[in-house]
This record gives C-alpha cells, sequence and structure tokens, in this order.
C-alpha cells in the first residue's frame, strides 16, 4: 500500500508540491485578473449608459425648476435636441421654460415651441403657439411666416394669401409669396380642368415673372404645344431636367432649331442630331456616344438659398423654405429605363 505514496522526504514529492504551487498561484492570478476586468467594464457600461438615456419629463421639471443651469444652458441644449431629430426633449424643454423661466424670454420660447412643432409635424399645435404670440405681438414677422407655412401644409391656401397684407405692412417683400400661394390654390383647385390650370398658372407665371420650374413643368406635362409657345429660351438651362423628359413626339423643332442649348440638349437626347458637340461636359459626352452605351442624364437639386442637396425637385425648399431656389445638377448616370425595355422586348 504505501508503494502508492510517495514519502514527505522524497525529493520527487517537493517538486510536485512545488509544480502544484505555480500551477494554483498561475490560476487564481489569471482568475482574478479576468473578474477585474469584467468588473471594469460593468463599470464603463454603467458610467456610459448615464449618457445614452434621456433625462425623463419629470427629471427634466425637476432640473430646470432648480435652477442650477442657465436658461441659455437649456436654450442649447434644447436646440441640440432639435437638431439631432428628438423633437419630444427639445418640447418638453420649451414648455417647461414657459413655465418657470424668465419671461423677458417668453416670447422667443413660444416660438422655439412653434417652429418645434411645426418641425415635427404637430401643426395644429403650431398654429395654436404661432397665433398665441401673434395676438399679443401682431407684428412678429417670424411668427406670420411660420404660422403661413402652417396654412400652406394644411392647404388652407386662403388664410396663407391673408397673412401677406401684415408682411406687407411690414415691408416685406411678398410677389414670390404670393405667386407661389395662387399657383398652389389652382392646383389643388377641383372643379378646373387640367387646360383651364395650365393657363390659369401661365398667367400667374406672366404677371410675376416666377416660379418658372412649377409652371413649365405643369405645362409641358399637360400642354406641350402652349408650353413652346411660351418657352423663353433664357430659362432652357433653368429647365433642363422638364425638357430632357420631353416625349420625342411633343418637341417644337422650330424652337429647339433656333436655340444651341435646345439644339445640344435633344441631340444628346439622341431625339435629332443636328450638334457635334456641346460646352456642356455630359452633354458633350452623350453626344459623342452616339446612344452606343446606356447612359443618360440624371438629376439632384441644390437649393441656391440654403445650398442643401434633394434628389428631387422642389417649389419650396424644406430646409429655408425659400420658394424659386432649385437648381437642378446634371451627372451622366446608367439608363436603366433604356435596359428594362431591352430586357423586355428580348422576351418578345
Ligand atoms: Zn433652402
Amino acid at each position: 500500500m504505501d508503494a502508492f505514496f510517495l514519502e514527505s522526504k522524497d525529493p520527487l514529492f517537493g517538486i510536485i508540491i512545488f509544480f502544484v504551487l505555480i500551477f494554483v498561484i498561475t490560476f487564481f492570478s489569471y482568475w482574478l485578473s479576468k473578474y477585474k476586468k469584467r468588473e471594469d467594464h460593468k463599470h464603463l457600461d454603467m458610467f456610459l449608459q448615464q449618457f445614452q438615456s434621456l433625462p425623463s419629463q419629470n427629471e427634466l421639471k425637476v432640473l430646470i425648476a432648480k435652477g442650477e443651469l442657465s436658461e441659455k444652458s437649456w436654450f442649447l441644449l434644447a436646440n441640440a435636441y432639435t437638431k439631432s431629430g428628438n423633437y419630444e426633449k427639445s418640447i418638453e424643454i420649451y414648455s417647461e421654460l414657459l413655465k418657470v423661466g424668465d419671461k423677458a424670454n417668453y416670447r422667443d420660447t413660444m416660438f422655439l415651441l412653434g417652429k418645434t412643432y411645426f418641425k415635427a409635424g404637430f401643426l395644429e399645435r403650431a398654429k395654436t403657439v404661432f397665433l398665441e404670440i401673434l395676438k399679443a405681438n401682431p407684428r412678429t414677422p417670424q411668427a406670420l411666416n411660420y404660422l403661413l407655412l402652417v396654412y400652406e401644409q394644411t392647404r388652407d391656401y386662403k388664410a396663407a394669401m391673408e397673412i401677406l397684407e401684415p408682411l406687407e405692412e411690414l415691408g416685406k417683400d411678398t410677389v414670390v409669396q404670393r405667386a407661389y400661394l395662387e399657383a398652389l390654390l389652382v392646383l389643388h383647385y377641383t372643379k378646373l380642368t387640367p387646360q383651364q390650370k395650365a393657363e390659369e398658372l401661365l398667367q400667374i407665371y406672366k404677371s410675376s415673372h416666377a416660379l418658372t420650374h412649377l409652371v413649365f413643368e405643369y405645362l409641358f406635362r399637360v400642354n406641350p404645344k402652349s408650353a413652346w409657345e411660351n418657352f423663353d429660351a433664357s430659362k432652357a438651362e433653368e429647365l433642363i431636367d422638364v425638357l430632357w423628359s420631353v416625349d420625342k413626339k411633343d418637341l417644337n423643332l422650330e424652337v429647339i432649331m433656333q436655340n444651341s442649348y435646345l439644339r445640344e440638349l435633344y441631340s444628346a437626347k439622341g431625339y435629332i442630331k443636328v450638334a457635334n458637340r456641346s460646352s456642356v461636359f455630359e452633354l458633350d459626352i452623350l453626344i459623342n456616344l452616339d446612344a452606343k452605351v446606356n447612359a443618360t442624364l440624371g438629376f439632384e437639386y441644390i437649393c441656391n438659398n440654403c445650398k442643401v442637396v434633394f434628389p428631387f425637385a422642389f417649389h419650396r425648399c424644406s430646409n429655408c423654405h425659400a420658394i424659386d431656389t432649385s437648381r437642378a445638377e446634371i451627372t451622366l448616370v446608367k439608363d436603366y429605363h433604356k435596359d428594362f425595355s431591352e430586357e423586355n422586348n428580348s422576351f418578345q
């Protein structure tokens, strides 16, 4: 039996004990470091979580009422929330500031609250706020402008037009705004036929010298003959996207042949072959490709006022609310329509 056990005096016993001790120490220090790392991560996660979760409405109420932060800091915070799209928190801050904040800033806070309601799409609430501001301070052009936008978005164009009068009294130029609202009124008036609408829009264009894109986009769609008859060649570049999508059967060659830009444009499109080159790079490439490659013009729209780029044409910029500031930027893109029609033809 003793043969299976080592004597404590045996040198092998000492070596085994030595290795067992090394193993125990290594294992213990490894486990300790792993535990410490996990605790560190936990602490860091908890620390970061404080910044990820937003204060609740009640927490905000208490924080604002305490007055530990200046009103300016709250405005900055609310503005940051609005910019990041968190309108709810921004609205909560403005609403609390209205209750406990400095009365000197009351009108400004109301305006910011109304603006945030508008951005968040709460149009009725925005309307109530702007009307409240105007009740106490009728000469507030910013509130009048936003109230006009609210009426415009709720398609109450007549109410929107009534706002133009006080704006004019305040010395604001409202020619383009009036023309735009009249055009919207015509476009949404169900008792008019498309032809009648086209005529009305043309009258608005002629009297205001504005809304070229809006009017001609509609005219080329509904009455191309009238569009060409009233076409001003100096506006050709402004209307490049509209002209590009005009059907071949609707072209007025008499007008086109009189203008070099139009000749180049429709040669690039492949409808006619009268231009060999163009000073516009994209048109020049398309003329020289001569329809051998599936390429066409692509458009994106930049606001001349705020420089924001949109993928679709617009008449009122949704960012800065300016009217008639859209400019089409052209690029060469793959012609998916051509691809699609060729694929469909191949099955026939
Ligand atoms: Zn803009």
